[in-house]
């Protein structure tokens, strides 16, 4: 199917037991096949779901529990209790299980037939109190889970278990995943440091640094000719709003040296910091753009934390509308029609969010003491969004989430930089004040493909602190939280 992420899988497993006979567990069997090939088609959920027969004992459920760990291409297990299946059999399985679980509520017949309903029907449908078994040991075992109830044709159902299936490759995508640093982060800033041991621990991060001139070896062996092919690329695809040409031909040269760099080593994201550009004639600011579009993680400054979750959150929106950038908070509207936040960076915004062909210029950059840097300048289209941070805690990270509405901005003709004007769920006021509360970065991962429910299901697996920023927040209350919190991670550690 070609709305498929290719060689993925969720697998979708039935509990059962022996106590109604062999014929009501082939019935079983059969239904689940129907159910796991129905969402295994549900243009919702990006991958392949894998029917498993049926499971009806500790050993079994300790084995296919076994082998989805084991299995590279499985990034999650969907469970389900057609009938009632005592749970002391899921303790072996679930306790050993390192994959993403979703725990769906559903019955396979959506009504009751009133007419025929007898108690074989009722010991075939027993999903109602068998689900409630097996929540018990999933609660009781503290397992973090997502559970979906509904029926499992109904759309809103397979929308929920897609949104799952995506965070659960961004799980994957994490656990692995390279991130280079190229210098460190910048001088006495305090958001973009953090626990670099405990953020492979959790996240399974492997964050490393590399001299800037490793990286400026690797663009001085880039060839005229290789330029030209990627000029001929830019001229094709943007709009080239300049005539300076060599400046821009300076960041087609960082751009393949850069991305020869971080493939040679499969580092999926990266960090740049302007305080350390050695032998580098501009700060990489196109070429950072490109390499986002491309799929790669950035993290201005240094911030090694945002560039790992932009490319987490790309991972996770692949084939949807709506594009994944690093962003900053940059300046405020304050104007009492509709507060907003005008947000941008020096230059690295992503074109995956551009809302139409991006423009190319050239403009001195104030900060730096470089050469005038080449970079995509555009606006976001109208529309709703979602901005995240990672923070480091002491002892813990920190994931907050805000949505927003991406509105229009007046023309900006001075403003070289690519640039979104939002309004903050619930409002400004509220919104900037939680965010601050809860130590929120100006450094973030914003996406248009996304919601929080995405970065939701995502913390769950990882076992994230995560605090939601939305219209329900009440400043009070959201305190409350953030303290609650605090009692509750600390007597994690
Ligand atoms: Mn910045």
């Amino acid at each position: 199917m070609n709305n498929k992420i290719k060689n993925y899988q969720v697998w979708f497993v039935t509990g059962s037991q022996h106590l109604y006979g062999a014929e009501t567990l082939k019935q079983v069997d059969k239904d689940s096949e129907i159910i796991a090939k129905a969402l295994n088609s549900a243009e919702k959920i990006p991958v392949e779901v894998v029917f498993k027969p049926v499971v009806t004992t500790s050993d079994e459920i300790y084995n296919i529990c076994n082998l989805a760990n084991n299995e590279k291409n499985c990034v999650g297990i969907i469970t389900w209790m057609h009938t009632f299946s005592p749970a002391k059999m899921w303790i072996g399985g679930l306790s050993i299980l390192n994959k993403p679980l979703l725990h769906l509520h559903t019955q396979f017949n959506r009504d009751i037939p009133w007419n025929e309903i007898d108690m074989d029907f009722m010991n075939l449908n027993q999903s109602a109190h068998g689900d409630r078994e097996f929540g018990f040991i999933c609660t009781r075992m503290r397992i973090n889970r997502k559970v979906v109830v509904g029926y499992w044709q109904d759309e809103k159902v397979q929308e929920k278990i897609g949104i799952w299936t995506r965070a659960a490759l961004g799980y994957n995508e994490s656990k692995g995943l390279k991130i280079c640093r190229f210098g460190d982060n910048m001088r006495e800033v305090a958001v973009t440091e953090g626990d670099k041991v405990e953020a492979q621990k959790i996240l399974g991060w492997q964050i490393s640094y590399h001299g800037v001139g490793d990286l400026v070896q690797s663009v001085d062996a880039v060839s005229e000719a290789e330029i030209d092919g990627i000029m001929a690329e830019y001229k094709a695809n943007y709009q080239m709003n300049t005539t300076a040409l060599e400046n821009v031909r300076y960041q087609a040269k960082i751009e393949i040296g850069l991305k020869r760099f971080l493939d040679k080593y499969n580092y999926k994201a990266f960090t740049t910091n302007f305080e350390d550009l050695h032998g580098l004639k501009q700060l990489p600011g196109l070429a950072s753009q490109r390499l986002m579009e491309q799929g790669y993680g950035f993290g201005a400054e240094g911030d090694w934390k945002q560039s790992a979750l932009v490319r987490i959150m790309k991972v996770m929106s692949e084939g949807l509308k709506g594009g994944c950038s690093f962003m900053e908070d940059y300046t405020y509207h304050l104007d009492p029609r509709q507060p907003s936040i005008l947000s941008a960076h020096m230059l690295e915004i992503c074109p995956t969010i551009a809302e139409a062909k991006p423009g190319i210029e050239v403009h001195a950059l104030g900060i730096g003491g470089k050469d005038a840097p080449a970079r995509f300048v555009f606006n976001v289209p109208t529309g709703k969004g979602i901005n995240a941070t990672l923070i480091d805690m002491g002892g813990r990270m920190r994931m907050i989430v805000n949505p927003v509405e991406v509105v229009k901005p007046e023309a900006l003709p001075k403003l070289p930089v690519a640039r979104a004007l939002w309004v903050p769920e619930p409002n400004l006021e509220i919104g900037a004040h939680a965010w601050i509360l809860a130590g929120g970065a100006h450094h973030t991962s914003f996406s248009m493909a996304l919601n929080t429910e995405y970065m939701e299901d995502l913390a769950e697996m990882v076992g994230l602190e995560f605090v939601i920023i939305d219209k329900d927040t009440n400043i009070r209350e959201f305190k409350k939280e953030l303290r609650n919190n605090d009692i509750y991670y600390n007597h994690k550690i």
